[in-house]
């Protein structure tokens, strides 16, 4: 197999949809097809076309090239996929993902760092229709077991979780959840399949926020799923029944944003670290949350597991609370306030994960999600010293 840098340029470039004879000829980027209707030309390929309604132009709802291109792409960047289905966020990505693996009766469990609105997700529409949730520290390991209930049917990871950043022991957990016959959901947006190969590690779903750093320029909004062979048919099957869809032109700017994905995440990776480190040395800054960092609880685990960070990190503060952030984050030059990350420019987010916890409390002062975007460090460390200065003025 190639390496990851020369997947990425090649992955989902089908000389069927690109006008060309072979990967050399046609363009290079498969076209934007805006289509509802596909016409036929006879009863005979209309009847063969609804025969086989996986292999071809059927109906636009069930996609085109520019959807193929994209899902093909992200199948091929997680060895082991069968195949990856497209939605019009992350979040419907996770909410058809559990709707994959869970019917009425059913439990799942999932970590106590997921995503707040995967929770709400749980809480708000899987406990309505009978499937029960528990939330479990994210910390736990092979001890996941414990937990495990008759009508257990499906583990939700995230690593590093949201807002938090702790690495989950996936090989313990897939290993437990293997032998009692449950699926695993694997929210993989920090890492992409880049740094976090997670078929490789045996989960059975794995989501992305395209959002994030595939799309890589805050300008659009896609999730996708990608299954192994086993619960590949049912993903299609549940994504397809839920009417699921993304436009062409949002799937040709995931493809264009997805062909520098490594490049950038090398980028954001570098100047996070650097952004990081000097961020351990100020003096009103309690604690850096990055497992790329030695020192760092989840450094272990990242260091086993992950093939590099990207930019997303946090920080708490040694004095105050979330009240009086604003001092350190409204007047920033560099850093946007702002929802999402994984664009090319720097975010900072004041966050409160003890808002949404039910099975373990975070602990330490006012918590500081940072993105660290592609400008030049330098600039964003002396922006943050000029904000830390306005934050300890206060007390
Ligand atoms: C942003 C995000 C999502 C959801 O993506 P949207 O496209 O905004 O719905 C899911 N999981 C994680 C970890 C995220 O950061």
């Amino acid at each position: 197999m190639t390496g990851p840098n020369t997947r990425i340029v090649h992955a989902g470039r089908n000389s069927d949809w690109t006008h060309g004879r072979s990967g050399k000829r046609g363009v290079v980027n498969t076209p934007i097809y805006r289509a509802s209707t596909v016409l036929f030309e006879s009863l005979a390929e209309l009847d063969a076309a609804n025969a086989a309604p996986d292999r071809g132009l059927n109906y636009g709802a069930r996609g085109t090239p520019s959807q193929w291109a994209l899902e093909e792409a992200l199948t091929e960047l997680d060895p082991g996929a069968a195949g990856t289905r497209l939605y019009p966020t992350g979040l419907a990505a996770l909410a058809i993902a559990l709707m994959t693996v869970a019917d009425s009766g059913d439990h799942v469990l999932i970590t106590d760092s997921a995503y707040d609105p995967t929770r709400l997700f749980a809480d708000r529409v899987l406990k309505r229709m009978g499937i029960a949730v528990t939330y479990y520290d994210p910390l736990i390991g092979a001890g996941i077991e414990a937990l495990v209930q008759p009508n257990t049917r499906a583990i939700l990871l995230e690593s590093p979780g949201s807002l938090t950043f702790e690495v989950q022991d996936v090989p313990a957990i897939v290993a437990v959840a293997k032998a009692r016959g449950l699926a695993t959901i694997l929210d993989n947006t920090w890492a992409t399949p880049l740094l976090l190969p997670s078929m490789a590690l045996g989960i059975d779903l794995s989501m992305q926020a395209l959002t994030k750093y595939v799309g890589g320029h805050a300008d659009v909004l896609v999730g996708s799923v990608s299954a192994s062979p086993a619960w590949w048919p049912r993903l299609s099957e549940t994504t397809r029944r839920f009417g699921q869809y993304v436009s062409p032109d949002d799937c040709a700017l995931c493809l264009r944003g997805l062909r520098t994905m490594a490049l950038r995440l090398r980028q954001h990776e570098a100047n996070a670290l650097e952004v990081a480190g000097w961020l351990q040395t100020h003096p009103a800054v309690e604690r850096v949350i990055h497992p790329a960092l030695p020192g760092d609880p989840g450094y272990a685990l990242w260091k086993r597991d992950f093939k590099g960070a990207s930019g997303l990190f946090a920080f708490t503060l040694k004095q105050g609370t979330r009240a009086d952030t604003g001092a350190l984050i409204d007047d920033l030059a560099h850093f946007g306030i702002g929802f999402s990350w994984g664009g090319f420019e720097s975010l900072v987010l004041p966050v409160e994960p003890n808002r949404v916890r039910t099975a373990t409390q975070f602990e330490g002062g006012a918590l500081i999600r940072v993105h660290i975007g592609l400008e030049d460090p330098a600039d964003l460390i002396a922006d943050l010293d000029a904000g830390l200065a306005r934050y300890t003025a206060q007390f």
